[in-house]
């Protein structure tokens, strides 16, 4: 937490009287940042960033390539046009060395614009300084024609906001200080006039422009899945000329697109956030001719001569000679009755970036030891007034990396309390608090959460696959030589290592059975798919009949 004495060696403070540092005190996030990490997003909405310690990078990106189009270094602000125009960052902010960053939102700026009025004259004069820089890039961007408008905090809102991001859809998006009484939220206006009051996650996908209906029927190859394996395999099968379809249940990304940080991925030296990683992986498979289809499910395969029928909700059908399931995994729910009436608006599966705003200033408590709770915690810790972890167990030991319980062991900001478990959940239209039991004494405890994040570990859905292709006994798909081991092979050859018991059906990435639940692995494994898809291929071809 900063100090009034830093603040008072921080030029545009200085001459600031005691009771507005001492407001500011409480009312700023002091953010610390790996070089590389983002402090700010194109799009995201107004607030006055200033460099404490460290330097910034202002970035935007341009006809697709991200440029450096100014720097930030201590004492100086980032946010002073957004803040004087009222209009959402018109680019980004990132560490571009170990940084300290100070974050002012529009009620801190405001409140202290009414204390020291000579604040806001200053950061508009900057803007003006910076407006016309701006103005010759902006001549370069696409319009947008959406408006995102909600409350502060809304579920819905922050749904829709989050999908379009990771669909990488420009929008604008208004917040409210509070809901109009009558008005459904979030509202999405279209600058053709048409307006959709609390839309389906299809109606916004319509709204956006986006692929909802596949553009064929036949396809060379149809992936199931646009996680980073799905994506992967989108890629390679687009770059080497098949028809390729994906066909995704939300939104871009999977998994990996809530992962507030991926450490372990190759070439990105201080890490990259999961929904970085899935815009460019997205970028790149439609660059290369790969057909992306969201907010459908499949939800039956069947065989259709030589081929595979896919069958999307609605009823739809779509053929193709390889299917690639890369459908990953679902988080597990909190086993506790009251969960659902709470699920965004206080509980939270996964973590994602774009939920600093749900954890900022507040008690934020995660349930789970494993990686993904870990990294969350520690980005948390950045935004929220404290971060509690709790574990069943009696140590993060036996699931975390040693790196994470490191880095959260030297995070004064995170207490770990082990052998806890959540029983009840309260509140009346959001979380306010949640009953803990003692594992040991069987004692329950009171506690004031109104922010949850449950990582508990994660179940593949493969329920609604046909019994010909073999699950483990936890639902994983065969592959290999393990699909190769039961009743359901039938083939006389043997399935090429990503191949399940149907020949013609791959499946790669967490879904697989005995696979690394990782990134990396997943990435190699799409990959990988897409060879044997060829040699398959031309296996089907020599058997056909002359
Ligand atoms: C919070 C968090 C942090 C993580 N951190 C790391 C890390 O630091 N390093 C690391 O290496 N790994 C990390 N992981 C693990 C990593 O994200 C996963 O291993 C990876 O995402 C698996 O990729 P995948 O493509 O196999 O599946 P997923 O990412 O699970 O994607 C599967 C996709 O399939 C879609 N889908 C499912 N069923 C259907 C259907 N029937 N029809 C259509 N679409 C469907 C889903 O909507 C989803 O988008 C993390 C995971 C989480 C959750």
């Amino acid at each position: 937490m900063i100090t009034v004495d830093e603040l008072r060696g921080i030029r545009i403070f200085a001459p600031l009287p005691q009771e507005a540092l001492e407001y500011l005190v409480g009312a700023v996030e002091d953010i610390h940042l790996v070089p590389g990490e983002y402090f700010a997003h194109e799009g995201d909405e107004r607030a006055l960033f200033v460099v404490v310690e460290g330097g910034a990078e202002i970035t935007k990106v341009v006809n697709g390539e991200e440029r450096v189009i100014g720097v930030r270094a201590p004492g100086r602000f980032f946010g002073e046009v957004p803040m004087t125009l009222s209009t959402p960052f018109p680019a980004s902010g990132r560490a571009a060395e170990a940084s300290r960053i100070l974050k002012l939102d529009v009620t801190a700026f405001y409140t202290l614009a009414a204390m020291a009025p000579s604040i806001p004259a200053r950061v508009a004069g900057l803007a003006r300084r910076y407006l016309d820089s701006l103005q010759e890039l902006a001549a370069e961007q696409p319009e947008t024609d959406l408006r995102l408008i909600g409350p502060r905090l809304d579920a819905g809102t922050h749904q829709v906001a989050t999908f379009l991001t990771r669909n990488q859809v420009a929008f604008e998006r208004v917040t409210l200080d509070a809901a109009v009484a009558g008005e459904t939220y979030p509202v999405l206006e279209r600058a053709d006039g048409s307006r959709f009051a609390a839309p389906s996650m299809r109606e916004v996908a319509v709204a956006a422009g986006l692929d909802v209906e596949p553009s064929a029927t036949d396809y060379d190859v149809v992936i199931l899945g646009a996680g980073p394996a799905g994506l992967t395999a989108a890629v390679n099968g687009a770059a080497e000329g098949l028809r390729t379809v994906v066909i995704e249940s939300l939104a871009p990304g999977g998994q990996a697109g809530t992962s507030t940080r991926i450490e372990n991925y190759t070439g990105f030296p201080f890490g990259i956030s999961g929904d970085e990683l899935a815009s460019r992986a997205l970028k790149q498979a439609k660059r290369l001719g790969a057909e992306i289809v969201v907010t459908r499910t499949v939800e039956a395969i069947r065989p259709h001569g030589d081929r595979h029928e896919i069958v999307l909700d609605g009823g739809e059908t779509l053929r193709a000679p390889v299917v690639i399931a890369a459908t990953g995994v679902e988080w597990r729910t909190l086993p506790v009755p009251a969960v659902e009436r709470f699920l965004g608006n206080g509980v939270y599966y996964g973590a994602a970036r774009s939920d600093a705003a749900i954890a900022k200033g507040a008690d934020v408590c995660i349930i789970g030891a494993g990686n993904s709770a870990g990294q969350a915690a520690i980005f948390f810790s950045r935004h929220a007034r404290s971060v509690t972890m709790l574990v069943r167990g009696p140590s993060l030991e036996a699931s975390m990396s040693r790196y994470l319980i490191d880095q959260i062991g030297a995070n004064a900001g995170i207490r770990v309390e082990t052998r806890r478990e959540v029983v009840d959940l309260h509140g009346d239209r959001s979380l306010d608090a949640v009953d803990v039991v003692d594992r040991e004494t069987g004692t329950v405890s009171g506690r004031d959460f109104a922010v949850v994040f449950v990582m508990i570990g994660a179940d593949a859905v493969t329920g609604w696959l046909p019994h010909d292709i073999a699950r483990d006994e936890h639902g994983f798909i065969l592959t290999g030589a393990d699909a190769a081991a039961t009743a359901e092979w039938t083939a006389d050859r043997r399935p090429f290592a990503l191949e399940t018991s149907t020949p013609g059906i791959f499946a790669v990435g967490d879904v697989r059975s005995g696979s690394v639940k990782r990134v990396a692995a997943g990435v190699g494994e799409g990959g990988m798919a897409i060879a044997f898809v060829h040699q398959y291929l031309a296996l089907q071809r020599t058997e056909a009949p002359a």
